[in-house]
């Protein structure tokens, strides 16, 4: 069976990783969520007071990147992997808004990248992978035979991010998920290492007004003809 590499890239909460995660299982493919990486590095900066409200010590944290390793275990229950740093499951305590917060900084440094696109390009050398981010299409996997760019509305995003906090037990304000995604948008869109922009090849999917079956029938029909060719 032809196997081929999907790039999923998009701002944030455009709701990819669900997306992805469908897709994948469909396919039987693997997923791999490359913002759960730049979210462990962040996690492992906050736990050692490598960044806060009013500092970041780059230097310190690109010091300590050997200390740090990412992996993800299949969890059966959940359905998907879930992601470790050093051998603890921090699955649940990277979805935080303080990691989210954090997040775009610490991705804007070069040696976390190559860190962490080094290895994303290892878990995809044998295809058969769906992966999500940034600058999967772009710089990660520039050849991958389908990507796919999602947007939708920051505040429709900010309403499903805000939603999808209060339902896991988070207690925060709209107004504060909705600061968090522009601020990371423009972070993420504006930094000088793989900013986060659409690859000139890539199918652009607006999903303000798409339910998540509609999108992801899109995508098996876009990945099915490719796979098939
Ligand atoms: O996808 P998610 O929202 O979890 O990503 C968190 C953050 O990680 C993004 O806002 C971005 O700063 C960073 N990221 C990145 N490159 C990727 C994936 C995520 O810079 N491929």
């Amino acid at each position: 069976m032809n196997k081929i590499i999907i790039a999923i890239d998009g701002f944030s909460s455009t709701g990819k990783s669900t997306i992805a995660k469908q897709l994948a299982k469909k396919l039987n493919y693997i997923y791999v969520d490359t913002g759960a990486m730049y979210r462990a590095v962040t996690y492992f900066a906050l736990e050692n007071n490598l960044i806060g409200d009013d500092f970041f010590k780059e230097d310190a944290l690109v010091n300590k990147l050997e200390e740090i390793s990412i992996n993800f275990k299949f969890n059966k229950d959940a359905g998907f992997a879930e992601v470790y740093l050093n051998g603890e499951n921090i699955e649940a305590a990277i979805r935080t808004l303080r990691v989210s917060k954090f997040v775009s900084p610490v991705a804007t440094l070069s040696a976390v990248r190559r860190k962490l696109v080094e290895q994303q390009q290892l878990m995809g050398k044998d295809k058969g992978i769906v992966m999500d981010g940034r600058d999967i299409g772009t710089v990660v996997f520039p050849d991958a035979e389908l990507k796919i760019f999602m947007t939708a509305s920051a505040e429709t995003r900010a309403k499903r991010r805000y939603k999808e906090l209060l339902d896991r037990g988070h207690k925060l304000s709209y107004d504060d998920v909705l600061e968090n995604v522009t601020t990371r948008d423009h972070i993420d869109s504006t930094r000088e290492d793989s900013p986060l922009i659409k690859a000139d090849d890539a199918i652009e999917i607006d999903n303000s007004d798409l339910s998540i079956e509609e999108q992801l029938n899109r995508l098996v029909a876009f990945a099915e003809e490719l796979i098939s060719r």
